[in-house]
């Protein structure tokens, strides 16, 4: 068969282990993935097997469907009849079938985490809980912790114990449960938890799904939790067999209850199984994967693995400091630009991140360089609601427009805020303010301001909110802009309702928002609110692009399996990522887990390798970046610094950061002359980190007048 051609001898033996359960275990880039396709079209045309009896379950959407058009690719449409999709998906193909057998409709409802929290906001109505001191989240999680661990809201109360707020909790769940029976409700939890129920209790269901499929796969392994493999285990029966494939190395979600020893232990569950191990990488070339093996020999708690590759190129990897983080993006770009213009496609650049607040730079400076994006499993920035909430904020203090149409526009963003947070106005007052609104032709807020509106809390409410505004509004020729953001979220209660929700995510992106819209006030010191709004309108207005080639934008999770011949890996800065909650909470093991993030990330590489970072000042941190040691990790040798300073410069200077001691001579000497070309020209390396050391400074500079003025104070946001 020609695909085996292609492959070395162990993926081989791999792919002929078709009458005995395997176990593939191999690091990153060794072509297990390309296995279990390979295994899945020999099965087909050399074994004669129906598509329709093989299985393959995938970590992502994306990874499925990549695999389905690899399979498709080898065989043509024959290969539509295999089932490949993620554990979730066919779970709900197997409720939408079995389902009846626990007396639910075959139409049941999938509920998203917006429902899930709408069921909680009524529930806490109804028994008079405060958010307050049970955010929806923490709720969501200790119920979810309950279920996949199988216990009831019967057990839970049991175990609550006297403790008066457990007992609360227990309550809740109880009443989350029993709401959600009532509209034949199943939450993602639940997909799995009755997938497992039916196939363990229901004899003849089982033996119907275990006929069904004869070869069953499942990619990235190491990252499977507890109930799944239960479920995959129901799914194996007496003449059916089963195929994995993972690195242990990879495991990146015990976070969220992966279990390593699971493809540990493969061989205790499965007496009768092979191991196959492959040890020839196919994807990087050998300073990338050195690289990457170098740094994840730091992890103390694994089994050493030898990979080699023969993939050609020596291209080092190449790390960049940018002196402040507005011009770690636009080295990004820059150098995406250079890329593209030697006759790289952007579809074969992927920036790669560790969390998702970190695209806001990168997509600023992708949209400055007119280079086309993407964002994989996230919302792009400017889209995501805590940003268009907080935008919506500043359109209203924007002072009185002359243009009617644009005061009208003020709509739009009333509508959005005026219940965020809540603030008790029902559906029907909003529409009798925006009938008043037009009658009078002016727009919904000045209604507002004019008329009394509601009754009790409402009304109050209400009357709170226009003079925040009223106040904001005298204040927004003496205060920057920044600050104005930061008042109006706080004073009205959104930050708090963040904070209570333990809304980490949304605050962090708030954070970055309001940094970003600082280094706005420092470059454009005479910028007005109505300039800042236009100029952001730039970027929010922004279609996607619906060309083909662009270049893809996706936090490292996302990234699982993929590859692409260019990797960026962004704000490598200790604290971010290696990310410092993570690691505050979770010890040694967290940081492990960091670090074969890591391994993930740079492992994404086929050719070149770019990794960045930045100093100076970070909001969401509260606190000077330094290099990541994640960088540090990797020998010199297959490294190259660019930029006029040697990696780590600083490192000791922000150690001991003390205000004027930065600007001391210490500091490396730049040619300032430099700075303006950083743009217009594609720049080497060197201008470009030239001119941000200048910016650096400033930012420095900055950084102390903000401490100074307490403007940021740690823990407030
Ligand atoms: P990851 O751990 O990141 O999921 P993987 O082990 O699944 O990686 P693959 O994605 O299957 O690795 O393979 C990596 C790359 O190497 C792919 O481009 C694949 O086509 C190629 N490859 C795999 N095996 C061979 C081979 N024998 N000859 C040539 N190319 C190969
Ligand atoms: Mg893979």
């Amino acid at each position: 068969m020609s695909f085996l051609e292609h492959l070395n001898k162990q993926q081989v033996e791999a792919v002929h282990t078709v009458d005995q359960h395997l176990r593939i275990i191999a690091g990153a880039g060794s072509g297990k993935t390309r296995v279990v396709t390979t295994r899945i079209a020999y099965l087909i045309e050399e074994m004669q097997v129906y598509p329709n009896k093989i299985l393959a379950i995938t970590f992502t959407n994306k990874a499925a469907k990549e695999m389905k058009e690899r399979v498709e690719g080898m065989l043509g449409e024959v290969a539509k009849a295999v089932q490949i999709s993620t554990i979730h998906s066919f779970c709900v193909r197997l409720l939408r079938e079995d389902i009846l057998e626990v007396g639910y409709p075959r139409n049941f409802t999938i509920l998203d985490s917006d429902d899930q929290k709408s069921i909680l906001r009524d529930a806490y109505k109804q028994m008079q809980i405060d958010v307050k001191s049970y955010s929806y989240n923490s709720m969501l999680g200790y119920i979810s912790a309950n279920k996949t661990n199988f216990v009831d809201p019967v057990m839970a109360k049991a175990n609550a114990g006297p403790w008066a707020g457990e007992q609360i909790k227990a309550d809740v769940y109880a009443y989350y449960e029993k709401r959600l029976k009532e509209m034949y409700g199943l939450d993602f939890d639940d997909l799995l938890i009755f997938a497992y129920r039916i196939l363990k209790d229901k004899e003849e269901v089982r033996a119907k799904w275990q006929r069904r499929f004869t070869y069953i796969h499942v990619d990235e392994f190491q990252d499977v939790d507890n109930l799944q493999y239960a479920i995959i285990r129901l799914l194996v029966g007496d003449h059916s067999y089963l195929c994995v494939v993972g690195d242990p190395d990879q495991t990146i979600y015990t976070w969220r209850g992966a279990q390593v020893d699971i493809i540990m232990n493969f061989e205790r569950d499965f007496p009768d199984s092979k191991t196959v191990i492959l040890n020839q990488n196919y994807r990087s070339t050998q300073p990338i994967l050195n690289g990457a093996n170098a740094l994840i020999r730091n992890n103390r708690n694994r089994i050493e693995k030898d990979l080699f590759t023969e993939v050609e190129g020596d291209n080092p990897i190449i790390h960049f400091t940018a002196m402040d983080d507005a011009n770690e993006p636009v080295w990004v770009a820059s150098r995406i630009m250079a890329l593209s213009h030697s006759g790289v496609c952007y579809r074969d650049i992927a920036v790669l991140y560790r969390s998702n607040y970190l695209s806001r730079g990168l997509e600023k400076a992708l949209l400055d360089f007119r280079i086309p994006y993407r964002i994989y499993g996230g919302i792009r920035f400017y889209d995501r609601a805590e940003i268009k909430d907080a935008l919506s904020y500043l359109r209203l203090l924007a002072p009185k427009q002359e243009d009617d149409e644009k005061e009208l526009y003020k709509n739009l963003s009333i509508k959005r805020i005026i219940n965020m947070p809540k603030r008790g106005i029902g559906a029907k007052t909003m529409e009798l303010i925006e009938q008043q609104a037009e009658h009078d032709n002016t727009n919904m807020y000045e209604i507002i301001k004019q008329y009394e509106i509601g009754k009790g809390k409402a009304k109050a409410n209400i009357q709170a909110f226009v003079a925040l505004i009223e106040e904001c509004r005298q204040l927004v020729d003496e205060i920057s802009i920044d600050q104005l953001l930061e008042k109006v979220l706080e004073d009205s209660g959104y930050l708090e309702m963040l904070r209570e929700d333990k809304e980490i995510e949304r605050l962090e992106n708030i954070k970055e928002l309001i940094s970003d819209i600082a280094d706005y006030v420092e470059n454009n010191p005479q910028g007005s609110l109505q300039e800042y709004l236009q100029e952001i309108s730039l970027y929010t207005d922004k279609e996607a692009d619906s060309s083909g080639d662009f270049v893809q934008l996706m936090t490292i999770h996302a990234a699982k399996g993929l590859e692409f011949d260019n990797v960026f890996v962004y704000s490598l800065c200790e604290g971010i990522f290696p990310n410092d909650k993570s690691v505050i909470e979770g010890g040694q093991a967290a940081l492990e887990e960091e670090r074969r993030l890591a391994y993930v990330a740079f492992t994404r590489a086929r050719k070149q390798l770019f990794l960045s970072d930045s100093y100076g000042y970070s909001y969401v941190l509260d606190k000077l970046k330094t290099t990541s040691r994640f960088v540090k990790e990797l020998p010199e040798e297959y490294l190259e610094e660019v930029g006029a300073k040697p990696r780590n410069h600083f490192a000791s200077d922000v150690d001991t950061f003390t205000g004027n001691a930065f600007l001391s001579s210490q500091a490396p000497q730049f040619h300032e002359e430099h700075q303006d070309d950083m743009i217009q020209t594609f720049p080497n390396d060197e201008e470009t980190s030239m001119g941000g050391a200048k910016a650096s400074q400033n930012d420095r500079k900055s950084e102390m007048k903000h401490k100074k003025k307490g403007r940021i104070r740690k823990g407030d946001l």
